[in-house]
């Protein structure tokens, strides 16, 4: 098949190279997908696409209109797809429902475990040959809790390392999980564990229900000063209401991975630009604040699962005329409303 690959970096095409053998003509584009850069997919079968890309009912309508049959998404969230409009186009809209949970938990580890020993502030210490302690008092993981929202494949991960850390779990989700279940990981409702929690960290899908759902609110009802970490997608948490909690003390710190804005930033580098986004910018300013750019995903296993279901989901149409790992239909009427919040 023919397939316009869009927001691809070197990395990305190294990998889907290698998964791809040679199979499919793969045409490898840097420009990010919209309906502006939709003509870019003239003359593919099927699109490609990341977590930035905006497959709204206009990007889609678009496409539909060149011929291309599929949506093969690189990701497991698909909160950027109108699934309705996917529906009503009968463009099938295929994900890879897991590349590396493990990726994604141990990453979240890294900003707890940063932000509360503070190893980025030391390391520039340390070579501008300042060895002065102050202000890098962290505090003991072990017995302290830590609540996990959301106990899918990451947040499952993550409650089970933050036991061995000697952590008390506790979690919100939906649908609890039994594994967490036996692990000891207690359910509690969500204003109970921000009540509650030392550390809070967020491994839920965004859908219309977890649109903002660290919001001003749940901030009043919370544990002063404690640790906000966001590696699901950046508009479950209310920026503006997290910068309140952050200059009033009830967050201590926190950790990002993601951003509600975050499409117009991630990825590329703009270290000779100025920032335009002045809520990003006064994330920028807290010293007790750290942001990675979405890079939790970011390992070599990942990149390989990605590329090779990715291939998989696109021979398997090509062949059978379904993918491997189509997004069930039921998720259509959950995700239709939740466009725009892109993270
Ligand atoms: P998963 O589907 O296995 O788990 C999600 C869990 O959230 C489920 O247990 C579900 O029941 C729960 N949930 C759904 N709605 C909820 C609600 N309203 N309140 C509480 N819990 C709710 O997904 P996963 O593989 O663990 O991934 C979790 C999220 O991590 C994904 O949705 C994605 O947005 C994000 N993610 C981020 C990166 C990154 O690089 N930063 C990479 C992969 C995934």
């Amino acid at each position: 098949m023919q397939v316009a690959v869009f927001s691809t970096k070197p990395y990305d095409r190294r990998f889907l190279d290698t998964a791809n053998g040679g199979r499919h003509r793969l045409r490898y584009l840097d420009a990010r997908l919209s309906a502006e850069t939709a003509p870019l997919a003239t003359g593919a079968d099927a699109v490609c696409a990341f977590v930035n890309d905006e497959l709204d009912a206009e990007t889609l309508q678009a496409l539909a209109g060149l011929g291309v049959r599929l949506i093969a998404l690189r990701s497991a969230g698909f909160n950027h797809v109108d699934l309705a409009a996917a529906h009503r186009l009968k463009l099938p809209v295929a994900h890879v429902p897991a590349y590396s949970p493990h990726a994604v938990a141990e990453h979240t580890l890294a900003l707890i475990l940063t932000l509360n020993r503070k190893t980025h502030r030391a390391y520039n210490r340390v070579r501008e040959g300042n060895f002065a302690l102050d202000g890098l008092l962290g505090f003991d993981l072990a017995g302290k809790t830590a609540g996990v929202v959301g106990t899918g494949q990451i947040g499952e991960l993550v409650s089970r390392i933050l036991i061995g850390f000697g952590c008390t779990i506790l979690a919100h989700d939906v649908r609890p999980n039994p594994a967490c279940e036996a692990m000891g990981v207690r359910y509690v409702e969500r204003d109970a564990l921000f009540a509650s929690s030392d550390i809070v960290s967020l491994h839920c899908p965004l859908t219309p229900e977890t649109r903002h759902f660290v919001n001003d609110a749940l901030l009043k009802r919370t544990k002063r000063g404690m640790m906000l970490i966001n590696t699901s997608r950046g508009a479950v948490i209310d920026t503006a209401a997290a910068i309140r909690g952050l200059k009033n003390g009830t967050i201590g710190s926190l950790g990002l991975d993601v951003y509600e804005e975050e499409a117009h930033l991630f990825f590329d580098d703009r270290s000779n630009r100025v920032i335009q986004d002045d809520v990003f910018a006064r994330l920028l300013t807290f010293p007790n604040v750290l942001i990675t750019g979405h890079q939790a995903f970011f390992t070599a296993e990942a990149l390989r699962n990605i590329a090779e279901t990715t291939m998989a989901n696109l021979t398997a149409f090509e062949t059978t005329g379904r993918a491997v790992h189509e997004v069930p239909a039921e998720k259509v009427a959950t995700t239709s409303t939740s466009l725009g919040q892109r993270a």
